[in-house]
């Protein structure tokens, strides 16, 4: 959307070392009224998502959005830091990426360009600009830095570039939160589990190598189809057995790559697999077991096979004290908390869990009827438009539970914050 909007009236200028009640009430005040064209935004963005590694068209229209269009990169991401330019402040994550996915959703803004917003970043970037702008025209108790994070869908992360940049280390951030739309919660609830609530995971490739030949002499040939096969069955076993059954784990094989015709034996098979764990030391020794399983399997049918492994995500891990501070904010902003999601799915947010107390917060989009509807990455799922508010409420709840953990003093004192860690609200964020 780049026409001109009818800008909401300049918001009187506010305290802004109020109490945490306080400053969240008027952020949710100022919220409200930049929700309306963020749902225009995330319109926009839907209709012409970009893939991971080619965002810098999104990038530049959230910043733009949030009143930063000069915002610097970082590879095809952007930081926006909303108020004073040094000091402590707290960053919000929002990923700009879709997926290869051919959408297959009613609405008159899907996308026809073969990718497709079909995991919610869309509705997480417009609730990153109302939560943003908020913060702009009211004050804070710090600076809000957004995050618009490349690659969250593909390799290499774009949050392990984000992490480590000196670009992001200057910005002196003392937490790290981040809302993803759930649809295994219901919509107005909200998961803040302390602790591990994703896993870490590895992608695994093997690589079965026989002598290949004619379907009619197997006994001339050295069979990787049938090696592969036992491979895989025994691979099942380093989780039934080797683990310990009270952590959880998971091995999925996904691909099976063999041969050209019926009637040839190939001379190998390649698989790849997900490895998803919590635990470090289960982490490394499966690991070693996939491989030393793999070899001596393989080598019972006079093959060979050699697995290799690309470390991915590590696990995600909510700062027990924000999870607790931001469960008190979601209630005071009308979201409801519930049970904390726990999964073996992953997400890159992690890499900032081993760098800054963090918290992800699980937004839930489920409809009430309908348990079964498009999950995550299915080409129909489709936030419903109220989600852009309800995850801009739960982000900036997340956002004053930080700051009230980061500069509790800040947070909660009447004017006694040091200047450096105050915004001053300028009464709104230029053209959306
Ligand atoms: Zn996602």
């Amino acid at each position: 959307m780049t026409a001109a909007r009818p800008q909401p009236p300049a918001a009187e200028p506010q305290p802004n070392a109020a109490p945490d009640g306080a400053v969240l009430t008027a952020l949710l005040q100022a919220a409200d009224q930049e929700v309306p064209a963020a749902v225009a935004l995330r319109r926009e963005l839907h209709a012409s998502p970009e893939l991971g590694g080619h965002e810098t068209r999104t990038a530049s229209r959230v910043a733009a959005a949030l009143g930063e269009p000069d915002a610097p990169s970082v590879t095809t991401g952007r930081l926006a830091r909303i108020g004073a330019a040094g000091g402590p402040s707290v960053a919000i994550r929002a990923e700009l990426d879709a997926l290869p996915l051919t959408e297959q959703t009613p609405v008159a803004w899907a996308s026809r360009n073969g990718a497709s917003h079909s995991c919610g970043h869309d509705v997480h970037l417009a609730a990153l600009t109302v939560a943003g702008r908020a913060v702009r025209r009211v004050g804070g108790p710090l600076p809000l830095v957004a995050v618009l994070q490349p690659r969250e869908e593909s390799y290499p992360s774009g949050a392990q570039d984000m992490a480590g940049s000196p670009q992001l280390e200057a910005q002196d951030v003392r937490a790290m939160v981040g809302a993803h739309v759930h649809p295994h919660a219901a919509r107005g609830q909200v998961s803040v589990g302390p602790g591990p609530v994703n896993a870490a995971h590895d992608e695994i490739t093997i690589t079965v190598r026989g002598r290949g030949g004619h379907a009619a002499y197997p006994h001339v040939t050295r069979d990787p189809v049938l090696a592969a096969a036992h491979v895989i069955l025994a691979l099942q076993h380093l989780i039934s057995r080797r683990t310990d059954p009270m952590h959880s784990a998971v091995l999925t094989i996904g691909t099976v790559q063999a041969g050209t015709a019926a009637n040839v034996i190939p001379e190998q098979v390649v698989i790849t697999g997900s490895l998803r764990t919590f635990d470090p030391a289960d982490r490394a020794s499966l690991w070693s077991a996939v491989s030393a399983t793999a070899g001596a399997t393989a080598e019972a049918y006079e093959c060979a096979a050699q697995a290799s492994f690309v470390r991915g995500e590590p696990v995600l891990n909510n700062d027990p004290a924000l999870a607790t501070a931001a469960a008190a904010c979601l209630d005071r902003a009308g979201l409801r908390v519930v049970e904390p999601l726990r999964s073996c799915g992953s997400d890159d947010f992690a890499y900032y869990c081993t760098r800054y107390p963090s918290l992800m917060m699980f937004v839930g989009v489920g409809q009430p009827g309908a348990p079964d509807g498009p999950g995550l990455h299915h080409p129909a799922f489709l936030p419903p438009e109220e989600t852009v508010g309800e995850v801009a409420r739960a982000m900036l709840a997340g956002y004053v539970a930080a700051c009230s953990v980061v500069l509790p003093d800040a947070a909660q004192a009447h004017g006694d914050a040091p200047d450096s860690m105050r915004i001053a609200p300028d009464g709104g964020g230029g053209p959306h």
